[in-house]
């Protein structure tokens, strides 16, 4: 190997990992949150968990081997995974997207593996730690996430602290109802925002307009029968495209009626919007729904205080919040206590 990178850091170094559906995403990353090196690797979610465990270790040790640090100096490894999970046992219950996962003990399993201490955490919880301690939301006190994509996620952040809430279940804000009796959502119920405002609802509402024999751009940009992806959508919607502009701007609607909800709730400093749609779209997306929002601010003086503002981190939220997850964890429960994860009960 090469000579020792420039880092003046000699760490504690922390590992942060993203596991999403398609891909698996592992950084080192040093206490002023840079990321040494990365590895990224196919998930092959239809191979089942254990495929997939052997390989998020071996981009964990990819990504060590890259950043060319000891795993001595790893203080321990923060993961993403998609919910609902148990977060104290670092067990995943179920994952939609991942067939075949159905109570696995992820964060025992690769703690094994790796001999790190391992802390599993929810992927968009862990992407809202990441803006808040490295991305949009530096230096703020309390701050909403809110992630736009396939569905929609969202995280809380108060007084510094990621909240998961008393069941792991807290900032579900894609399961907020905003439209009594709406549309059936993922989750069986009717009228959550993910039903009106996620890509999954926005591809279906431009379906049913062409079906209707709306005129769009959006048959010439697509393949047949190929899902509308985030890039499509701003395609068709730069150009003025008028059923996609509408269909947008409904979503825009809910999400600021959302927005509003939660502001009148908690009152952050901030809520940064994030999410593939988000991203694809980029801050103008934001503008009626600022708008939204403060119209239903119960508290008017300073409604312009309350920043609405998109994610700054783009792909690299989730990892970036799993390091600095894991860094927290790592120094609240002492290694001697956590190897494998062999947690005391009750222990967080
Ligand atoms: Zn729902």
């Amino acid at each position: 190997m090469g000579k020792k990178k420039n880092n003046p850091s000699h760490g504690p170094f922390a590992l942060g990992m993203d596991m999403g559906g398609t891909k698996i995403l592992a950084a080192v990353v040093d206490a002023e949150g840079q990321i040494l090196a990365e590895a990224k690797l196919k998930t092959g979610a239809r191979e089942g968990p254990d495929a997939v465990i052997q390989r998020m270790a071996e981009a964990a040790r990819q990504a060590v081997r890259r950043a060319e640090v000891l795993w001595q100096q790893v203080i321990g490894l923060g993961v993403g995974a998609p919910g609902p999970l148990d977060p104290v046992h670092g067990i995943v219950h179920h994952a939609p997207n991942l067939p075949g996962w159905k109570e696995v003990r992820l964060g025992p399993r690769l703690s094994d593996l790796l001999g790190v201490p391992v802390f599993v955490e929810n992927d968009v919880n862990l992407g809202t730690l990441g803006e808040h301690a490295l991305g949009a939301g530096r230096g703020t006190r309390d701050l909403v996430g809110i992630f736009v994509g396939t569905g929609v996620g969202g995280g809380l952040i108060l007084d510094g602290q990621l909240r998961s809430g008393y069941r792991h279940a807290a900032a579900e804000v894609g399961h907020m109802i905003v439209l009594a009796d709406g549309p059936v959502c993922g989750c069986g119920k009717r009228g959550c925002l993910e039903s009106v405002a996620s890509r999954t609802a926005i591809d279906r509402d431009i379906r049913l307009g062409l079906a209707a024999g709306r005129q769009s751009l959006i048959p010439k940009l697509t393949k047949s029968r190929q899902r509308l992806t985030s890039g499509v959508l701003a395609k068709a919607w730069r150009k003025g495209d008028p059923l996609v502009t509408e269909v947008l701007g409904r979503a825009q609607w809910y999400l600021g009626l959302l927005t509003a909800s939660i502001v009148n709730m908690i009152d952050p400093e901030m809520v940064v919007f994030g999410g593939g749609v988000v991203e694809a779209l980029g801050d103008e997306f934001l503008d009626p729904i600022r708008t939204t929002a403060r119209q239903y601010f119960i508290q008017q003086d300073d409604a312009d205080a309350v920043q609405i503002v998109p994610a700054k981190l783009g792909d690299q939220a989730g990892v970036l919040g799993a390091a600095v997850h894991a860094r927290r964890q790592a120094s609240k429960h002492p290694a001697s206590s956590v190897v494998g994860l062999k947690l005391p009960s009750g222990a967080r």
